[in-house]
């Protein structure tokens, strides 16, 4: 015998002079229909519906950390050329300083 849970004989959570319609499927609470709202074919209480949002929010730092390993590589890849790129005009740019150098034209003009 399959006995349908008696929701009409459960007050609301929140409001103790109602009769609840619907459980929260999260924590399982009574709650009567002001009290729940429809989230993706769920019916679900405020409370649930409002740590879901929050949850939601910190669930996207979390995939950042997640694509970190990569991006850190790229970082490294980056840090690597950037060094290799400002030793290469370093190297560049020194000796041609030095070929149009004022000490150099002094040295001559003397
Ligand atoms: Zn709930
Ligand atoms: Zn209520």
């Amino acid at each position: 015998m399959h006995k349908q849970p008696d929701l009409s004989t459960k007050r609301c959570f929140n409001h103790a002079n109602r009769e609840s319609v619907a459980r929260c499927p999260d924590c399982a609470r009574f709650f009567c229909r002001e009290c729940v709202n429809d989230h993706n074919g769920r019916l679900l209480c405020a409370d649930c519906l409002l740590e879901m949002s929050v949850s939601k929010e910190k669930q996207k730092p979390g995939i950042l950390h997640m694509s970190l390993p990569p991006l850190r590589i790229g970082l490294g890849l980056l840090a690597a050329w950037l060094a290799f790129y400002l030793l290469a005009t370093g190297l560049l740019t020194i000796p041609s300083t030095i070929h149009d150098g004022a000490i150099w034209h002094e040295q001559t003009t003397r």
